[in-house]
């Protein structure tokens, strides 16, 4: 039930003009089905480099990363992600926005629009799906990346400081609710966050990334009250 398994990894960033940096050295890591799995450590540690070679948008130097029972060589559809700050397109509404990955994988519109709409209004964002985002606050928009990643039900879900923008209290909220919607989907989630309490309060397991390159620490096993 390895349904993210990491092995051996290494990532280098290499460049013309500079040294190269060794973001990930023999990273060893897995997480199960339906698994919340937070990634702390200290800025600069390789954790947003972890999470898009697992998003299959940065390639890895060396080792074997498999994401729901597949090699990953690109991005999978399978996979959704929340980027730090919402990336939304200025042209489109904001449910036009969160359809994205709808659009691109081909799925029924009409069975997916419903869920749009849902999502936005789990977020606190009912009737703002006409709008464009230079409508919405930063915070708002990153709730609607938010709803992006989870529009087409992704079995894995890959998130980079979702919150990381939003104020203490829709934090908070932001929190209850993804709790909610994960536990209805039994999805898999990697969540990076710089906050031990919010990793604690969401996760079953914390995965530690040292200092020292890429190398993980430790896995702190969390055992996390079940409803
Ligand atoms: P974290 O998310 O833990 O802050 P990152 O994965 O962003 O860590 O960065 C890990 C290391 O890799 C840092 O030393 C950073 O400067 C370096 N790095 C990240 N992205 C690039 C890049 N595109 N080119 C060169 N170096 C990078
Ligand atoms: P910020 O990104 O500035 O932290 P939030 O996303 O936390 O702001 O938004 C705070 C609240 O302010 C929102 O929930 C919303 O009710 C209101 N708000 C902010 N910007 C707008 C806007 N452009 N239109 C309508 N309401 C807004």
């Amino acid at each position: 039930d390895r349904w993210i398994e990491v092995d051996g990894l290494h990532k280098v960033y290499r460049s013309r003009r500079s040294e190269p940096t060794h973001a990930l050295s023999d990273i060893e890591l897995f997480v199960r089905r339906g698994e919340f799995v937070s990634v702390v450590g200290p800025s600069g540690c390789g954790k947003t480099t972890l999470l898009k070679i697992l998003a299959g948008i940065v390639p890895r130097s060396e080792g074997t990363v498999r994401v729901a029972g597949r090699e990953v060589t690109g991005p999978l559809p399978e996979v959704g992600m929340v980027f730090q700050a919402a990336t939304l397109l200025p042209w489109r509404t904001i449910v036009q926005n969160v359809m994205v990955p709808v659009e691109v994988q081909k799925l029924d519109t009409r069975v997916y629009r419903e869920r749009a709409e849902r999502l936005l209004g789990l977020v606190g964002l009912d009737g703002f799906a006409g709008k464009y985002p230079h409508e919405l606050s930063g915070g708002m928009q990153q709730r609607a990346g938010i709803c992006r990643a989870l529009v087409h039900d992704p079995a894995v879900l890959l998130m980079d400081e979702p919150f990381g923008a939003l104020d203490a209290l829709t934090r908070e909220h932001m929190n209850v609710e993804l709790l909610r919607i994960w536990r209805e989907s039994g999805q898999t989630v990697v969540f990076v966050t710089h906050s031990i309490p919010e990793a604690v309060l969401l996760s079953d397991r914390v995965v530690v990334l040292s200092p020292r390159p890429g190398r993980v620490a430790e896995i702190v096993d969390i055992d996390l009250p079940r409803p």
